[in-house]
Formats: structure tokens, C-alpha cells, sequence
């Protein structure tokens, strides 16, 4: 099966010794942190303790919701699907995102491997830690580092990891160097001071001279001189890349045989081996870069590549790492251009990762297009602008242009500047009378044409439009479900709009079942929430409430209030519908405690609906009444809302 974790844990081979160690790590401590200099056997150790833990290496391009990701997958596959929900839904609070994690943990008991803890950069990263060191209990949080972490010192357990005892440099090197006496291990272990690395690579360099300067380098010398040519080229290639790199890209960048290659230099201990990829020693690989003489250049291109095609958002963002380092204007703007035609979720998924990538390339035009978009995404209109209209004047080619173009409608309309919005429209579609045969082209096109008109409430031209989008997404070259529901949805709200309502709900079922049959929980509750509105506004309440209770249920559990509040609108008001008052009123209650933490005024209304639910009853509720009214009087939208919503309860005559 294919391993969806970034990393996992490192094969620990020939292991010896360290006995207290393993004991202390397995004991009852939740959190324990181990501690040492480089090569001082901290990865093999707690590899040692713990084969079946996910392991995370930090590598100083984190961002917490990449880690996050990670574990939601690992945490989904023990059982726990919590976290994937959340998300999976959009959900990006780091508050509920380490809440979930602990959460995760202790349900399923997890055991949590961070490694290389120093490398890491980013604050939030390192107040999660924080946060589930000083929480965690059933699970098990084991921190890894060159320094001594900055955690709860009461409660976590630390391990500062020294040399090997004699007797342990002894079973080291008889496991390497067969007969090997008593007394020649003690003149290596104090050459080494039990430095497990430096006794694994003094076991690769017999008859070593004990008065070198360094011996470090000394060995690495004399070993390096023993390779022959391909295990040199091997080594200095795995030794350009930071993480982990699999066999197959090896094997492209070098020889079809590179496993042989692989074999003799794990052996040899030059090599470590992780899950199906191969790394070599922080400690080696800055000798060995300084020794290499390959050209960078063209193992960097072809790494990029290679990542490209596998066409995943993790591996797109280690491609982008690479492409940034050549400087290559050209790599850049191909490689965004991949993301923008197929991989939609790292804008998504990994916004913080991706902006940290792009601001490292920020005079691009084609990376301010995409941070442009990142801003967007988040809200911040008018940065987005002003990245969007500076990428417009320096990006090459129609599909950037177009690119930017289109963002810079959608901007326009968010900011309700529809003059401007059709002005650059116009543009726009220039280029797609020449490029119309390009798929994102067309695509792109018609979500901007049904936009505009819907904007201009040219109804019946939208649906047209919103068709032709609807067949554009459906002959794209890559499966986008998420877009065909949407624009399904879409095709249903117009017809509402237009008072059609039958015909709403046979598109609304339609986009349900692209939702439910490529499992997209959040697209499938979206149109549930729908289809409650509609059946609502049939007066079919039981229906409503149906539906309504399906996605108020998700949305909670994912967290997101502000759907979870629509949702139960609906679901209170058919409850009110179907005369079950009480029922109906348990839930207004819900929202009324969602709106007290979040402070989002549909939950207002709240008041008003209990109010007249115990009037409806004969309790009263004038008070209840007051406060809602008080509440969202000066919102001239949501009163008027809330009024046409409530006369569809009381008005019989007007249904369709
Ligand atoms: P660190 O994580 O502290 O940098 P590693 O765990 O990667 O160090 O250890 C470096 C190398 O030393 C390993 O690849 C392994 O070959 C060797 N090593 C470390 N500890 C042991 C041990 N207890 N027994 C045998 N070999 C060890």
C-alpha cells in the first residue's frame, strides 16, 4: 500500500545497548523529550522503542496546518476521522486543530514522534507542541532535538543522551568488525567517546591513527576514498536534497541499478533508510557537499520533475522548494501554472506552507499572482488586488493573463465594483475567442460569464451560462467534483431565485450525488442545508428537517459555526413547521449558545423564534421576543429575512 505519511520511522539496524533508555521512554511519562549532539543515536533510539509511532522530522518548512494534514491522516487510519473532517471542511483554527489532535491521541492512544525539533521554525508549531505537552495523558508525545526543548518542565520527562558505555562500543563494533578485540574497542571508544556514529564509521576505516585533529572528517576521508564511482555519485546526489528521497527518484537521477548502490552504503552505514526513501546523515551530508562535484542544477530539475508528475500537494511543495532555489523564472511560471490547472488544494490545504515558499520567490510576477490568491482566499481584498493588477503588467502568455484576469474579476465582485469587474471581463474574453479549445480557459470563462450575470441578476442568462460552465468542468482533464457540485448548487439557487422550485431540487440532488460519490462531506452537507431551504419553502417540513439536521449535525462537528447556524435556522423553523415546538426550541437554544461565543448575528434570531415557540406554547416568552428583536433591528437584512422565512409557516396559499 501507498504510504500517505511525509515520513516514518527510520529502520533502526544492529541496534545495541542503551537499555535505561528504552525503559525510561516506554515507561508511564506522557511526553518525553530526548536530547544530544548530532549522531548520538536519538532517532535510533526512540525508532528502537517505538516501530508503529508516527513520526514527523521537522525541516525548518512547516507550518502547522502541514503537520496537521499529516496527522489527521495518521490519526483517520487508527480510527480517529475527527480531525480529517475538520480539515477536510476548511476548518483552520489552530485552537480546534490542537484540540482535535489531543483529542486524537488519547482516543486512539497515539504515539507521537517530532524529530529534529531544532530545525523547526514556525511559532505555532511550537506552541502546538507546547500545548500538547502539557496536556497529553493516555497518548504519548515524544520530542527530539539538539537542544533541550522548551517545554513544561514538570511534566515531561528528559533524556540528554550521552557516548555509548564501553561495553555497548564494544557490541557495536564486534557486530561490524567480526573478532574484533576487547582492547582495540576500548582504544575506539575512547578515540570516539562512544559517539555511536563515529564508532559506525571508524568500524568502516580500520587501523585508524587515534591523533587527528578532527576525526570526524579524518574517517569520512578515508571512507569516501574506499567508494567507487557510482556510490560516490549516489552519495553526493541524496546528500543536494534535505528530506528523504525515494528510491525511484534515485533511480531516474541515477542508475536503474541504484538499489545495489544503496544496499553497500547502508552497509556501510553512510545511508539511512526511511519507509521507501533513503537520507543521509545531517552530519555527512555537509562533508559531503563540500567534497561533490555534481551540478546541482540539473539533479534539482530533474527532482522537480519527478515530484511534479506524481501530482500530490505535498509533493508539489517540495517541488516548489526546489524550483525557488534554481531562481528559475521559467520553472516558476511553469510550475505554477500546474497548480492552478490541477492542484487546487495547496492553495487550500496548505496556505501558510505555500505562502512561506512564495515569498521566498516574491519578485516573481507569477508568484504574487498566487499569493494574490492566498490573500484572497483569506479575505484580504485589496492586497489581493494590488498583487493581482502589478503580476497582470509582468506576467508572459494567455493562460497567466487569463489567470489574473479572472482573479481580478472575482476580486472586483467581491468588492462589489461591478464596472470594474465587467471592464476586465471584456479583456478576458478576448482571450478566450482565441483560446477557447483550452480547457481552463473555457472553464474559467464561463464561471466568470455566470458570475457577472448573476451579479446583474440577468437570471435566465446565468443559467445558460452556468451550463456551459457545468459541461466545461465535466470535459476537464482532471476529475473536480468539488466544482461540478458547486456549480450544480449554483444552477439550483438560480431557480429558486426564479421561483422554480421543483426544478431547484432536481439540480440540488443532482450535485448531492457528485458529492456523495466522490466522499465530499463538506459539498454533500452543503447541499443538504440546500435542499432543507427548498423543501422549506414547499412547505415540506418533514423533509426540511430532515435535511437540515444532517448538515446542522456536520457542520457542528467540523466546527464551522457560521453553515452550523444556517443549518439550524432551518431545522428550528421546520421543527416549528412540523409542531414540534419543543424540539424546535432545544434547538434555537443551541444556537443562541453558538451565537454568545462567536457573536454571529444569525444566531439572534434565535431569541425571536424561542419567543414565539413559548407564546405558541402559552408560556410566554415576550422577554425572549424582545431581546431578539432589540438584537437585530438595526440589521435591515436579516429582519426582513427572518419575517419572509416566518411567513412561509403562516401563509398557505402561496406554494408552488
Ligand atoms: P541522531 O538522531 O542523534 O542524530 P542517529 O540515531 O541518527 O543519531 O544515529 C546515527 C547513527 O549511529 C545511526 O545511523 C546508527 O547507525 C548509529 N547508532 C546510533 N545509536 C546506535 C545504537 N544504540 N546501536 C547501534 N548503532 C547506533
Amino acid at each position: 500500500p501507498q504510504r500517505l505519511l511525509a515520513s516514518s520511522v527510520p529502520e533502526v539496524k544492529n541496534f545495541v545497548g542503551r537499555e535505561e533508555e528504552l525503559k525510561l521512554l516506554k515507561g508511564n511519562a506522557p511526553v518525553v523529550a530526548v536530547f544530544g549532539i548530532a549522531g548520538i543515536g536519538k532517532s535510533s533510539l526512540v525508532a528502537r522503542a517505538f516501530e508503529d509511532a508516527f513520526w514527523y522530522s521537522m525541516d525548518g518548512s512547516e507550518s502547522l496546518e502541514y503537520v496537521a494534514w499529516q496527522m489527521a491522516l495518521y490519526l483517520n487510519m487508527k480510527g480517529f476521522p475527527e480531525l480529517t473532517e475538520y480539515l477536510r471542511a476548511g476548518g483552520r483554527e489552530s485552537e480546534s486543530i490542537r484540540e482535535l489532535v489531543l483529542e486524537g491521541m488519547e482516543e486512539t492512544r497515539s504515539i507521537v514522534v517530532f524529530d529534529d525539533l531544532h530545525k523547526c521554525t514556525d511559532e505555532d508549531v511550537e506552541s502546538f507542541l507546547r500545548f500538547l505537552s502539557s496536556r497529553v495523558e493516555r497518548g504519548k508525545l515524544i520530542l527530539i532535538s539538539r537542544e533541550k526543548p522548551r517545554v513544561d518542565y514538570e511534566r515531561v520527562l528528559f533524556i540528554h543522551l550521552r557516548g555509548l558505555k564501553i561495553e555497548e562500543s564494544h557490541r557495536l563494533l564486534s557486530l561490524r568488525i567480526p573478532g574484533i578485540t576487547l582492547k582495540e574497542s576500548v582504544r575506539m571508544h575512547h578515540l570516539t567517546l562512544g559517539h555511536p556514529l563515529l564508532l559506525v564509521l571508524a568500524a568502516e576505516a580500520p587501523g585508524t591513527a587515534g591523533d587527528e585533529d578532527s576525526l570526524f572528517e579524518y574517517l569520512l576521508g578515508e571512507i569516501y576514498d574506499t567508494l567507487d564511482e557510482r556510490e560516490r555519485l549516489v552519495l553526493q546526489v541524496l546528500a543536494l536534497f534535505d528530506e528523504p528521497v525515494e528510491l525511484s527518484a534515485l533511480r531516474r537521477m541515477t542508475y536503474r541499478n541504484a538499489f545495489l548502490v544503496l544496499y553497500s552504503l547502508l552497509n556501510k552505514s553512510l545511508v539511512e533508510r526511511k519507509g521507501e526513501s533513503y537520507q543521509v546523515h545531517d552530519l555527512l551530508r555537509a562533508f559531503i557537499r563540500r567534497v561533490s562535484e555534481v551540478d546541482e542544477e540539473r539533479y534539482y530539475r530533474e527532482y522537480v520533475s519527478y515530484l511534479l508528475e506524481k501530482n500530490t500537494a505535498r509533493e508539489f511543495l517540495t517541488a516548489f522548494t526546489y524550483a525557488a532555489r534554481l531562481g528559475d523564472e521559467r520553472l516558476i511560471a511553469e510550475i505554477t501554472e500546474l497548480r492552478v490547472r490541477r492542484l487546487w488544494r495547496v492553495a487550500l490545504d496548505f496556505p501558510t506552507a505555500y505562502m512561506r515558499l512564495l515569498r521566498g520567490v516574491g519578485s516573481s510576477p507569477y508568484a504574487k499572482k498566487e499569493m494574490a490568491r492566498l490573500y484572497f482566499n483569506r479575505g484580504f481584498f485589496e492586497r489581493a488586488l494590488n498583487l493581482w493588477s502589478e503580476a497582470l503588467g509582468g506576467v508572459e502568455g494567455d493562460f497567466h493573463r487569463f489567470d489574473a484576469l479572472m482573479m481580478l474579476v472575482d476580486v472586483h465582485c467581491e468588492m462589489g465594483d461591478i464596472e470594474s469587474a465587467e471592464r476586465i471581463f471584456s479583456e478576458l474574453e478576448g482571450i478566450f475567442r482565441r483560446q477557447g479549445q483550452d480547457p481552463y480557459i473555457r472553464l474559467g470563462y464561463y464561471i466568470e460569464l455566470t458570475k457577472i450575470r448573476t451579479f446583474r441578476r440577468e437570471r435566465e442568462k446565468a443559467i445558460e451560462s452556468a451550463f456551459k460552465e457545468l459541461e466545461a468542468v465535466r470535459n476537464y482533464p482532471e476529475p473536480y467534483p468539488e466544482l461540478e457540485a458547486l456549480i450544480l448548487y449554483h444552477i439550483g439557487y438560480l431557480y429558486v431565485e426564479l421561483g422554480e422550485l421543483q426544478r431547484a431540487l432536481t439540480y440540488y440532488r443532482e450535485g448531492l450525488e457528485t458529492a456523495n460519490a466522490y466522499s465530499l462531506p463538506f459539498m454533500l452537507n452543503l447541499g443538504y442545508l440546500q435542499m432543507g431551504i427548498v423543501h422549506y419553502y414547499l412547505r415540506n417540513f418533514d423533509e426540511a428537517a430532515g435535511n437540515a439536521k444532517k448538515a446542522a449535525e456536520y457542520f457542528l462537528g467540523v466546527r464551522n459555526y457560521r453553515r452550523a447556524l444556517d443549518a439550524l435556522f432551518r431545522l428550528t423553523v421546520s421543527l416549528m413547521g412540523l409542531g414540534a415546538y419543543e424540539e424546535a426550541e432545544k434547538w434555537a437554544e443551541k444556537m443562541t449558545e453558538i451565537t454568545h461565543s462567536t457573536n454571529y448575528p444569525l444566531g439572534w434570531t434565535a431569541y425571536v423564534l424561542i419567543g414565539i415557540l413559548r407564546a405558541l406554547r402559552g408560556e410566554g416568552g415576550r422577554e425572549y421576543l424582545e431581546t431578539g428583536l432589540e438584537k437585530i433591528k438595526n440589521n435591515q437584512y436579516l429582519y426582513r429575512g427572518l419575517i419572509e422565512e416566518l411567513a412561509v409557516l403562516f401563509d398557505e396559499e402561496d406554494v408552488d
